[in-house]
């Protein structure tokens, strides 16, 4: 149970990892550059039981931690490279990477302006509210993880390093929001990654909602979290592992749903014996673990992989969730698939698993107005095209209405996207609405 310790690594230290002797110079350049404009953490467990560094090249954790060449355009990549040659102060390579970061789409879906609650006419801190049933909660402790994806759509947050203390206040409001509210059924935990924090800290941030929790309507408290794939002796082996799987066992036996969102990305972050003694010891909690990726090129855009996954997450008693598209985010260009392709995938994956298996929805993209899954491709009136529906809506009259988009093969996001027959989408009109409301000040991209 212990003895291992977790040992992080980020620029300044990632040259003492024994098993980047076998790298050439360039590609540790390569980590060096990228990873100054892009998040770059990893730790021991990633490292050590995670990457196979033998063919480390093709490897999927190694394309998911470490920073790819490929990951900035050859503009952005030189403009890096040439400014660490010519050795810049600190300052000014910030403020460097800082305009290549603004450029990447640092905040898409409208996440800083068009889901943040007011209460007592003032903006809430740590909290959106994008669906009527289900509040995301960003508690800033939590807003860290164990190691960083290289595709993450949070990666601003881990840059700026601010607002990493403990903030009673956001969970004072959110408690009193969620009284006032009882149209939310759902509580989700969110970062970052809520289980970087220590039990203690977790359960301050519980203790407000607690207290009224039988003023509220909450049914369901969700952590999403990546701390399985990236660090599983959390629940293990870690000092407070105890405390922390006695917290959930207390969210259960008041009578709650605890979801453990797990996100897993591949099938080799299944296959540990920490990750599987930590999975037993939450679902002995009472808790359920469902589990939710997107898909990537370089990671795993393959049929087979996604069964596995599937597979092999039912087998160890989670529940497949969600399939995401890539965000149009950061590194976007070096990951991102058609939506053609992400479904040719999905429907591969899916025809070969068993309805157990089948719980899984997707791939879908969360855009400004909802979530919108593909759910296939059809001919109509002899057009090819892309049959689309709500998972959820900013307005929930919109969920799991059909409609239709142009084929198109090279469309990687909604917003590359037309309608079928001309016109508009059925929600067009609607969304603009919402948009000019409550957000008139809100410039962004309506259909990020
Ligand atoms: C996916 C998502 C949720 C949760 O939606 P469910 O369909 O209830 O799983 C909540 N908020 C946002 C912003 C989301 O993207
Ligand atoms: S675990 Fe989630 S929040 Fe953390 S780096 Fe990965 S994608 Fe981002």
């Amino acid at each position: 149970m212990t003895g291992i310790k977790y040992k992080s690594y980020t620029l300044r230290n990632f040259k003492t990892i024994k098993q980047l002797e076998n790298l050439s110079e360039e590609n540790i350049r390569t980590i060096e550059v990228v990873g100054n404009v892009l998040p770059f953490k990893t730790n021991n467990y990633v490292i050590d039981e995670l990457i196979d560094w033998t063919n480390y090249k093709d490897d999927p954790i190694f394309h998911l931690t470490f920073p790819q060449k490929e990951m900035l355009s050859e503009e952005n990549f030189r403009i890096v490279d040439e400014a660490m040659r010519n050795n810049v102060s600190s300052e000014e390579l910030f403020d460097i990477c800082h305009k290549i970061r603004v450029k990447l789409n640092p905040h898409p879906a409208g996440q800083q302006c068009l889901n943040v609650p007011m209460y007592n006419e003032e903006m809430m801190s740590g909290v959106q509210h994008k669906y009527r049933e289900t509040v995301l909660f960003f508690p800033s402790s939590g807003q860290t993880c164990h190691a960083y994806c290289t595709f993450c759509f949070r990666w601003p947050q881990f840059i700026s390093g601010e607002n990493m203390k403990f903030a009673g206040k956001e969970s004072e409001d959110l408690a009193a929001y969620l009284q006032e509210h009882h149209e939310v059924t759902d509580l989700l935990f969110t970062g970052g990654d809520p289980m970087t924090m220590s039990s203690k800290v977790f359960k301050k941030y519980l203790d407000p909602i607690w207290k009224v929790i039988d003023k509220t309507n909450l049914q369901t408290i969700r952590i999403g979290t990546k701390s399985l794939s990236f660090w599983p002796y959390r629940f293990t082996a870690a000092d407070d592992a105890h405390e922390m799987l006695d917290i959930f066992k207390m969210i259960v036996d008041k009578g709650i749903n605890l979801a453990f969102m797990a996100h897993f990305n591949h099938p080799v972050e299944l296959s540990t014996p920490a990750v599987q003694e930590a999975i037993k010891l939450i679902l002995g909690t009472g808790a359920q673990i469902r589990t939710q990726s997107p898909i990537f090129k370089h990671i795993n855009d393959d049929p087979e992989i996604w069964a596995e996954l599937w597979r092999k997450q039912v087998n160890l008693n989670c529940i497949p969730y969600y399939m995401f598209m890539a965000r149009d985010t950061g590194a976007k260009d070096y990951f991102e698939l058609p939506i053609v392709e992400a479904y040719d995938i999905f429907r591969k994956a899916y025809s070969k698993v068993s309805g157990i298996c089948r719980t899984v929805r997707g791939p879908s993209m969360s855009c400004t107005p909802g979530k919108i899954m593909i759910s296939g491709i059809a001919e109509l009136n002899g057009e090819k095209v892309l049959a689309l529906r709500f998972i959820q809506g900013r307005n929930p009259d919109w969920v799991a209405t059909p409609f239709f988009a142009k084929y198109d093969e090279s469309a990687s996001w909604m917003s590359d996207l037309k309608p079928a027959f001309g016109g508009k989408f059925f929600f067009e009109d609607d969304m603009e609405k919402i948009y000019k409301q409550k957000y008139s000040d809100c410039e962004k991209n309506k259909y990020e």
